[in-house]
């Protein structure tokens, strides 16, 4: 391709919502320009580069023994229904109704189309095992679109899904995506680690996260420094931390300390955590959080009851006519409840009760729940390991307006019973052990994963087959996702340097640019169009620039586009019959007379790919 007939509106105009490298030079680099929020249109030079990942992709999925199929992006709402994900899914789901009054999504995923598919065309265990993928758009409405394509609100996604006949299947068909992730990510020239993950929303009993390690990534990845664990931040499970019981004298062995009976505290006002130790004079680790929250369900129909009341005059329905799920979570002042462990224990979504709720179960103003005499009011009380490890504590007192101090767990507040759980329901953070080993962290961005779904979706759509003896079992299936345009973010994430982007070979818009630094000199033009011509017949992918510019401006632009192997043609060199050659990832360039330059080139690009093969 010739520079003067492309669009590339290089540019030093950033935007001001462009925070991070990678978005900032994706502008100024000219490959892509912002349409609305969370909504990218990719120029030339992004879209050669995602062309070449959705490449690398097809031809390891494939390798790997998957199918390529097209779904449709608009799907039936009546689908995501009946897996319950057209709520589960949230507001991230973007719905539509067409003229017929018929509910759509826009698939943010696909899961379900496959498994109705799968449903239709699967009989037999003869069948099995089988892998379905597919390259294309997903929508989904992020609540906050940032980072450029990292988190966009349409962007495309290969996701592929395996169905097979018995747990032994199921692992090897994991395996296979797991290890063609793998050799995707290599080639790509992606660093990368890959950590244990949570199922959330998926369901199932695995997965796996591929992460790329950087500043700018929204995923936390928990790891030992001997690399024995590594998951991501919801996943990590933390060791239960040593009972404490009370003062401990140098030298001497532990002496519990007699705790005074609890003592109520006025604390008029005083709500937050903050607020509370700074009047009392304690510290956050040595408070107890009561939270109370609510199935999401719950929370929803206890609206419509309240609704109800007001319009028509009707009596709030009392929650005992009504499956009530409320619970009680205690955590240390200091410690922050994770959601992900919660759905995973409890099974279901639950989020912060109303203050209806709140009073009814607590007797008092919202901020002032304690752990006391509430554990018949809830279906549920979970105590977090480190709040059971506490030797004494502050908390609400169930009372507006005051606080408990003096709280021993196991004598103000029970320990064990019937619908008490003490486990681990908390994140990670400095200073926690995995199996006596220390946590570190780190950022990173998500660009795959891969999940165990086991028959969470068969059941649902019917996705069968009749096994050996001829009997009828649910396919158990895994779903494997990558972000295509977050390979491409994330590959400018890692090579960048002050001057623009510096690309893996193997991604980038082209793999050698010509920059003729004197355009209007025939000889030195000639020179230019016969290298290019040269390469082109290799094989390689070639840009020349032939613009009628300054050579600064030039080199300035092959710098920000970043693409790796220059070769520069221009009046001083090639008064000695010399060439120079040059990688944008080193400063030195090299002269090699005119003639040699396209094989020397062709060395370089072929020395870069070797070092990115699988
Ligand atoms: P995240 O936790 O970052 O929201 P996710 O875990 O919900 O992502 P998956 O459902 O696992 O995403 O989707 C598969 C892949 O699609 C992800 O690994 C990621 O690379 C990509 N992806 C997901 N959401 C987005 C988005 N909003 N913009 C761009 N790529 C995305
Ligand atoms: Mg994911």
């Amino acid at each position: 391709m010739r520079y003067s007939r492309m669009l590339i509106p290089t540019t030093k105009e950033v935007p001001a919502d462009a925070e991070i490298t990678s978005h900032r030079l994706m502008i100024r680099a000219g490959l892509i320009r912002k349409l609305a929020s969370g909504t990218y249109t990719y120029l030339p030079l992004g879209w050669r580069s995602l062309l070449k990942i959705i490449e690398i992709v097809r031809q390891e999925i494939n390798q790997a023994g998957a199918q390529e199929i097209l779904v449709p992006s608009m799907q039936p709402l009546e689908l995501w229904q009946k897996t319950g994900r057209s709520t589960d899914y949230g507001p991230t789901i973007f719905q539509l109704t067409d003229r017929h009054g018929k509910g759509n999504v826009l698939s943010p995923t696909a899961e379900e189309v496959v498994t109705y598919l799968a449903a239709g065309e699967i009989k037999s265990y003869k069948q099995l095992p089988i892998n379905l993928y597919q390259i294309s758009t997903k929508f989904r409405d992020e609540f906050r679109p940032r980072f450029g394509p990292i988190r966009s609100r349409e962007f495309i996604m290969k996701d592929a899904y395996s169905f097979d006949a018995d747990p032994a299947g199921l692992d090897k068909s994991y395996k296979a995506m797991y290890d063609a992730y793998c050799r995707i990510f290599k080639r790509c020239g992606l660093r990368y680690v890959i950590v244990e993950a949570e199922v959330g929303e998926m369901g199932g009993s695995g997965s796996h996260q591929f992460t790329v390690p950087c500043e700018s990534g929204e995923d936390t990845i928990v790891y030992t420094e001997d690399g024995s664990y590594a998951a991501n931040l919801e996943r990590a499970d933390v060791d239960p931390l040593p009972k404490d019981n009370g003062r401990r004298l140098a030298g001497t062995p532990v002496v519990p300390v007699e705790v005074p009976p609890m003592q109520e505290v006025h604390t008029p006002n005083i709500g937050s955590i903050e607020s509370v130790c700074a009047f009392l004079k304690t510290q956050p680790k040595d408070m107890i959080k009561t939270l109370i929250y609510s199935s999401s369900k719950d929370i929803h129909k206890k609206e419509i009851h309240a609704e109800k009341t007001k319009h028509d005059g009707r009596k709030f329905i009392p929650s005992h006519l009504h499956p009530v799920r409320d619970y009680a979570i205690l955590i240390r002042g200091d410690h922050e409840v994770n959601q992900e462990k919660l759905f995973q224990l409890l099974g279901e979504h639950i989020e912060l009760a109303n203050e209806a709720t709140i009073k009814e179960i607590t007797d008092a103003e919202v901020g002032f729940a304690g752990p006391m005499k509430i554990t018949q009011k809830v279906s549920k009380m979970i105590i977090d390991h480190a709040v059971a490890a506490m030797a004494v504590g502050v908390t609400g007192a169930n009372k507006t307006d005051y606080h408990v101090k003096n709280v021993v767990p196991g004598r103000d507040f029970p320990l064990e019973g019937d619908n008490i759980i003490v486990t681990d329901i908390r994140y990670a953070q400095e200073g926690d052990t995995h199996n006596g080993k220390k946590l570190l962290f780190k950022k990173g961005i998500e660009v795959g994963q891969v999940f165990k779904l086991g028959t969470k979706y068969s059941t649902k759509l019917g996705a069968k087959f009749l096994d050996e003896t001829g009997n009828e079992k649910p396919c158990l299936m895994g779903c494997y996702g990558i972000g295509i345009n977050r390979i491409l973010a994330s590959a400018i994430e890692l090579g960048n340097d002050k001057d623009g982007i510096i690309w893996p070979i193997t991604i980038a818009p082209f793999e050698v640019i010509i920059t003729c630094v004197n355009q209007e000199d025939t000889n030195v033009a000639e020179t230019a169009e016969n290298i290019y011509q040269q390469l082109l017949n290799k094989g390689i992918d070639v840009l020349l620039d032939d613009r009628p510019l300054r050579g600064g401006v030039k080199f300035k632009d092959a710098d920000l586009i970043g693409i790796p192997v220059r070769v520069t043609v221009g009046q001083k060199s090639l008064a000695d019959g010399n060439a120079e050659i040059k990688l944008r990832s080193e400063y030195q360039s090299q002269k090699v007379p005119v003639e040699k330059a396209p094989d020397k080139a062709i060395e370089l690009v072929n020395l870069l790919k070797k070092q990115l093969k699988a």
